[in-house]
């Protein structure tokens, strides 16, 4: 080893969870989710999020109008669309004016590689194909914007016809395209192709940046994107969790971690590496998708070994056991969960937060932690309950009558009763909820009624109105999302229902987190914490706490 060599070329991550990935079966986001998948990918420290189609659909054109409040800090914004209409000039393509319209610094465009598309999907000419390529390209970068050019379904056209799914990649490069990104579209290349292939183009276009966008149809995404790199590609697409339709895209993770940990690739800023776990729960947490246990690097059994089988083995000589650290990518070693590592990871996220804890109330929270998720909490998204968590066991430490109550109370609930309504009518059923809300607040009973079109909303309506004379500041706080995930029964009892709420105020947003038998009542849950948390951080004078 000399130490002199330079390091391998820089590679380039390429999200598409927004895009490609959003087209997995259940997976359904919403503009909220969206931007904070997007925020978070960011943090993460990926090159470019690929925000979706803005013609396609309002949602995505919504997503686009908005990309500009999030605080981006490393990842360039990529807008997707297609290659001009056939019979048209690019000009006068009005799909194109509004991808233009979008404003991203990149542009990716999808054009045809495969002979049998254009002449039965596209069912134009071959040459017609390749003049819509060149066209399009040359449109969005005359514009200046930074053009990705996916060539769809490369890899079954180069096996039909390479004469032709090469000319589709001259006619984009020629055009002014920036990187030339081959799809493995159906998901059916095995490894030794791609290497095959790659290095034919490779060979051919290596003045341009090359790229891949892996499908999973064969188990093969990671792989056939880490042995693309291997053949000189420097811009990987790919999605969270692998999400993606069918059997998915590659996942982004794997990708990342593999050229991280196992060939020396400097993907991510220094240090975020170790972030990808709590990154991946979260976007599972946000695309309200079960995470997987089993998923390399970052599920929760990854590392893990049943318990006793190997234990003192492992304790000895950890690296016997696992093919990387499972710090490296912020994961752990089930089987060696030590109180020191947990405690240390609530003493990092508590001082992210602003709260100081010493070690025994560190171990303090960890055991609340752990316990609240076997009972179905997660608190890798619910930032605002976990620093609630947090202040509930500060202030039973607390010594009488020191400082500031690290958690106050607004309100305490003397009980609520909610009443579901559907009356069939001549055009239809109409669903009405009511709900009743008995509160204290300091010596006063307080009783609210509210009105909503399912009893969530009834319960919200009934608790804002019990609370609106006390606390003006309610009214800059609302619901900005509410999920409702039903988890596995555990053991003999029955099935556990999560709520995940999301509540606003002008600054920013904060998501709580509710789990009971009952889906009323871990909404209520979730929700008294939402406002609980809205009223910390709008200030509001606390309950003066009862004489004891
Ligand atoms: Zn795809």
């Amino acid at each position: 080893m000399s130490g002199a060599e330079p390091g391998p070329a820089r590679v380039e991550i390429y999200d598409t969870t927004l895009r490609d990935g959003a087209q997995q079966v259940g997976l359904d986001l919403t503009v909220e989710d969206k931007l904070r998948i997007a925020a978070a990918l960011d943090a993460l420290g990926v090159d470019v999020v690929e925000g979706g189609w803005p013609g396609s659909n309002p949602k995505d054109k919504e997503f686009f109008a908005r990309a500009g409040e999030l605080p981006w800090r490393h990842a360039a914004l990529a807008a997707f669309g297609a290659t001009r209409r056939p019979g048209r000039s690019a000009d006068g393509d009005p799909d194109l004016a509004v991808l233009l319209a979008a404003g991203t610094p990149v542009v990716t465009l999808v054009g045809k590689a495969w002979t049998l598309h254009v002449d039965e999907a596209l069912r134009t000419t071959r040459e017609e194909n390749l003049a819509m390529v060149a066209d399009s390209v040359r449109f969005f970068a005359r514009e200046g914007r930074r053009v990705v050019f996916d060539a769809e379904h490369f890899f079954d056209g180069y096996a039909a016809d390479p004469g032709y799914a090469l000319a589709v990649l001259a006619a984009a490069a020629e055009a002014g395209a920036d990187t030339l990104a081959l799809c493995d579209t159906n998901g059916g290349t095995l490894p030794d192709d791609i290497v095959r292939v790659v290095r034919d183009v490779t060979a051919r276009f290596g003045q341009l940046r090359i790229g891949v966008h892996c499908h999973n149809d064969s188990a093969c995404a990671v792989a056939n994107s880490l042995v693309a790199v291997g053949e000189g590609v420097r811009h990987v697409q790919g999605a969270a969790n692998g999400y993606g339709e069918r059997c998915g895209n590659a996942d982004l993770f794997a990708v990342i971690a593999g050229l991280e940990l196992k060939r020396g690739h400097e993907l991510l800023p220094p240090g975020r590496l170790a972030e990808l776990s709590s990154v991946a729960k979260l976007v599972a947490e946000v695309a309200n998708l079960p995470f997987e246990a089993r998923q390399p690097y970052v599920g929760s059994s990854a590392f893990a070994t049943k318990a006793g089988l190997h234990a003192s083995a492992i304790a000895r000589r950890p690296d016997a056991y696992s093919h990387v650290d499972p710090a490296a990518v912020g994961n752990q070693a089930a089987v060696l969960v030590s109180e020191l590592a947990g405690r240390s990871n609530v003493l990092a996220r508590a001082a992210e937060l602003g709260i100081e804890l010493d070690p025994a109330l560190a171990s303090e929270v960890l055991d609340e932690v752990k316990a609240a998720e076997h009972r179905g909490y997660a608190f890798e998204a619910a930032d605002a309950s976990f620093e609630l968590l947090v202040r509930r066991v500060a202030a039973r430490r607390r010594p009488a009558g020191t400082g500031p109550d690290p958690s106050p109370t607004w309100f305490e609930l003397e009980g609520y009763r909610v009443v579901i309504e559907r009356s069939e009518g001549p055009s239809g059923p109409t669903d009405r909820s009511e709900a009743i809300v008995r509160l204290l607040l300091r010596d006063q009973r307080v009783v609210a009624v509210g009105e909503g079109v399912g009893p969530v909303h009834a319960l919200d309506q009934a608790l804002r109105r019990a609370l609106e004379d006390l606390y003006p500041e309610l009214a800059s706080i609302r619901l900005v999302d509410y999920k409702v995930r039903i988890l596995d029964g555990r053991a003999a009892t029955s099935a556990v229902t999560r709520v995940m709420l999301t509540s606003a105020d002008s600054a920013g947003e904060w998501t709580t987190v509710g789990v009971s038998d009952d889906i009323v009542t871990a909404s209520w849950e979730a929700l008294a914490d939402g406002i609980s948390y809205g009223l910390l951080r709008a200030g509001a004078r606390a309950l003066v706490p009862a004489a004891t």
